[in-house]
């Protein structure tokens, strides 16, 4: 895996744990989306958050049964979605397809 993530306002390395970068650097600065540069930039991260995101989907549709019958696996199934989310956005922050205001890619 390519892409080393540094702070643009301090330049320390973006600490990464569990695949998943944090919202703001040990400086202050805050890390936010930028704004995409051109529809092809827009279709090559939503293809690609499609191709990251598709292993859950298939896992979710096969224990479709079970999430029918309780309320706390729904939870679960939602925790892991928003969890396996951020770290799509890390990963997609490292292969260069969304820009993060704030963070420098080497
Ligand atoms: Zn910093």
């Amino acid at each position: 895996m390519t892409g080393e993530m540094a702070c643009a306002r301090c330049g320390r390395r973006v600490p990464v744990r569990f695949g998943v970068m944090p919202r703001r650097c040990a400086c202050g600065a805050e890390f936010e989306w930028a704004p995409f540069g051109g529809t092809g930039r827009v279709a090559a991260f939503l293809m690609a958050l499609a191709l990251l995101m598709s292993p859950l989907f298939v896992l979710v549709w096969i224990v479709r049964s079970l999430l029918q019958d309780s309320i706390v696996l729904h939870v679960v199934a939602l925790a892991a979605a928003l969890y396996w989310l951020r770290v799509c956005e890390t990963l997609l922050v490292r292969l260069g397809l969304l820009r993060m205001e704030g963070v420098d890619v080497a």
